[in-house]
This record gives C-alpha cells, structure tokens and sequence, in this order.
C-alpha cells in the first residue's frame, strides 16, 4: 500500500476532530462525517491530564484553551461519610513541573469547540447529518468508501472509524457485539456555582464509598462545578446508553454522604444518566483500508479519566505513522504502539472501581488506608503509578507540523 493523500473520519468526537487536525495540519484532505445535525457536546465536564495537554499543545491550542480551563491543586480521595483524606495528591505547579505540561479541567463542549473550530481553519470538510452504516474497498482502485445511511459515499485512500462505542466501522470490520455493560452507571451534571450553597474545595476530588463514588471538580475558571456520581447497578434496562436522569432519585442516593456531597447534589435541577459500557481487547484495530481509534476500539470505564485522552492520543500517533511510512506499515505500528498503552489503562480504569466502591468490605477499606499510608510516608509510590500515565508523551521528538 501508499501513501495517503485523502481520509475520510466517522464521527466528529475529540478523537475523530483530533486526527482530522493532526492530519489536514500536514496537508491531508481530510473529510469527516458526523451523524449529528449540529456540531457540539454535552454539557459535562473532562479531564485533561498532562499526557493529553502535550498533544493539544503540539495541535497548537494550549493558548486558545487555556481561557476555558480550571487548573485543580490536588487530586484526592475522600471518604463517603466523614471526609477523611485516604490521597492528596499535588497537581497544580507541582504536576506541571513533574509532567511537563498542567492538569486542567475543561468543559467537553468548550473542548470541542476550539477543535472543530479548528479544524475548519485548515481546511477540513464537516459533513453533519453524515451517519456511517458501512464501508466498502475498491482494491483496484485503492479506495475505501464510506457508506452512509441516506445513500451518499465518501471516497478516501484511508477511513478512520472514530465513531464511539457504539461504532459501525467496528462492527463491519470485525461482526456484530454489542458493547458489555460494566454494571455501573453515572449521572452527570453541571452546576453553577452561584447556586451552590456550600464551598467546594479547588481539587479533583473523589469521594468513595459502598458500592458507589462521586467525582467533583470545577470547571471554566471556577465558574461552575461538574459531578459524577457513579452507582453499581446489576441491570440497566433502558436500550439508550445515555438518557436523562432523574435529579430525585440522585439526591436520595446520596443523601447520607458527606455535606459536601448531599449538599452539592441539592443544587443541581438537571443531571443525564449513562450506563457504563465497556469491550474486551479487540484483536486488530485496522483492516485493510479501515482503522478504529478512540472509543470505538478501547472503550474504558471513566475512572482514570483517561478515555479522551487516549482517543487524542491516538488521533496524534496515527497521524505521525501516516506521515512517515506507506499506509499497511502505518497502521501496524500505530496499531503496535497504542494498543498496549490503551489496554493497560482500560485495565488500570477498572481496578479502580473495586478501589472506589471499597470492594471486599473490610478489605476494601485497608486498601484505602495502606493508599493513605503510602501517600503520607512514600508519595513518590503514588506519583509513579501515575507516571507512565500522565508522563507519557506522544509527541516527545515528534512535532508533526
Ligand atoms: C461519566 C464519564 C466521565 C468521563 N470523564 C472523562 C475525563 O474526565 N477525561 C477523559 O479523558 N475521558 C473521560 N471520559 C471518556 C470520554 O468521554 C470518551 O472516552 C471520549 O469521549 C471518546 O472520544 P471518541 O471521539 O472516541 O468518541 P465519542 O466522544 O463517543 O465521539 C463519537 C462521535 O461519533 C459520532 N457518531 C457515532 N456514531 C456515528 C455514526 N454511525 N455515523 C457518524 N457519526 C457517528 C457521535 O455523534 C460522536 O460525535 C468520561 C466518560 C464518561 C462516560
């Protein structure tokens, strides 16, 4: 196979806005299509961590990003009921220092604006109201069409399929399974902070308790703040995966946690519930002219908040392969490189449930206090699990553009 002159991208998601950017930044022709009629995401807030930050950074948005963004001064882990500290991890300055780039938070939607944005600056095609049911691949021609549902074909030398978790390019390339449902879900939400009625400490915070944890942290310059509330459920019946959530129902099942919880749950008048769903390692990501990326090969549970991350990681490592060698050598070392580091953290993601949700009763609650004693007398044990993750650096000796 060649080189690639022409891609065309399913799904305008941050993993598939990424790669367009990283590629029409290198004079690709990049077209996307996207199922929606309008460009945007909802109202929920993200984690970016310094692994991801170096790749936005190198796309050149670190300046234009940075008016959105709440930089958090520790990570920690609390408990349900009295608060006790079990992590205070420092962010902030030190995390900059150490990782080389800051922690922030930002809404997805601002996010995903700046990209899409962007992206139309170099010159990539958006096509909206764009669902991908398939593909098919002239080899003759060295083409690969994306077929959408309304009839229409896009021709390309390459289709990335970043189409989520629910992927159409995934499912073509390697037969119908639909995703696992991991046995938790989420209700999410975005709260004001003029009508808060409680003071929310500037860290991202886990609070963890039985069978249950809850995520605050603020978003755009502390102007509002974001909730995860994460519950084990053994069933979720609904066929959406994603569906508007019952705000009642939310308080009452955290209406014994801590203040700083129950209260902030109080103000919030809306909140969208998500059930969790996950995939086993597929075994290629890429088939012949098509490859997946982000959600719609790795999808993770959210408790590393790593899933973005990964997906704008990738979109950066697909492109650099595409710009160095033929296309079949491209997508195996692209393949090679990104799947061990997005299964390690999908596994990483999933040990923290049993962690966060004190697993095993007793047991559960020693893990929580060997992680507090490890992070009062050896911090640097706890820093360097998070190294290979937040250190990492795709771009490191690669600056694409
Ligand atoms: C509760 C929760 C909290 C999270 N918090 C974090 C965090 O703090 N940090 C972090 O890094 N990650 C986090 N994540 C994970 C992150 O949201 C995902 O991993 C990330 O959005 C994946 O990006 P993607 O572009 O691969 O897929 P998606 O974001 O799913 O985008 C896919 C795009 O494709 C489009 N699409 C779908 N099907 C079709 C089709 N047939 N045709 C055309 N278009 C299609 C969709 O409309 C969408 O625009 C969290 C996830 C959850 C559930």
């Amino acid at each position: 196979m060649d080189q690639v002159n022409r891609v065309v991208i399913a799904g305008a998601g941050i993993g598939g806005l990424c790669a367009a950017l990283a590629l029409a930044k290198q004079g690709v022709e990049v077209v996307v299509c996207e199922q929606a009629a309008r460009l945007g995401e909802v109202g929920a807030g993200l984690q970016i961590s310094p692994n991801a930050l170096k790749v936005l950074r190198q796309l050149g948005l670190e300046s234009e990003l940075s008016q959105f963004v709440f930089n958090p001064q520790y990570a920690a882990i609390r408990d349900y009921k009295t608060g006790e500290y079990y992590l205070k991890s420092p962010l902030g300055k030190q995390a900059e220092a150490r990782y080389g780039a800051p922690y922030w938070h930002l809404h997805r939607a601002d996010l995903h604006q700046v990209l899409a944005e962007a992206c139309t600056q170099v010159g990539v095609e958006m096509v909206l109201n764009a669902t991908a049911a398939g593909y098919r691949e002239n080899t003759e021609l060295k083409q690969v069409y994306l077929l959408l549902e309304d009839g229409r074909e896009f021709g390309a030398d390459l289709l990335i399929g970043a189409d989520g978790i629910r992927s159409k390019i995934r499912e073509q390339m390697l037969g119908q399974e639909r995703p696992t449902f991991m046995g938790q879900v989420a209700w999410r939400g975005v709260i004001p902070v003029s009508d808060l009625n409680i003071d929310i400490k500037p860290d991202a915070c886990v609070w963890v308790g039985p069978g249950r944890h809850f995520v605050s942290y603020y978003l755009r310059g502390g102007d509002c703040v974001n909730f995860v509330a994460v519950e084990e459920r053994s069933d979720w019946l609904s066929e959406s995966w994603r569906e508007e959530g019952d705000v009642e129902e939310l308080k009452r099942a955290f209406a014994d946690w801590h203040p700083e919880v129950s209260e902030l749950i109080k103000s919030a008048s809306s909140t969208f519930l998500w059930a969790l769903n996950g995939r086993a390692e597929l075994p290629m990501w890429s088939k012949g002219r098509a490859v997946l990326l982000g959600d719609a090969c790795h999808p993770m549970l959210p408790f590393m908040a790593q899933g973005a991350a990964m997906a704008i990681e990738d979109g950066y490592v697909l492109a650099k392969y595409l710009s160095r060698c033929a296309l079949d050598d491209a997508l195996l070392k692209y393949e090679q490189s990104r799947k061990p580091r997005a299964t390690k953290i999908q596994q990483m993601s999933k040990a923290n449930a049993g962690l966060y949700h004190m697993h095993g009763g007793g047991l559960g609650k020693m893990k929580l206090k060997a992680l507090q004693a490890a992070g009062r007398f050896v911090p640097n044990v706890i820093q360097s699990k998070l190294d290979a993750v937040y250190g990492y650096d795709v771009t490191k000796g690669c600056s694409l553009f």
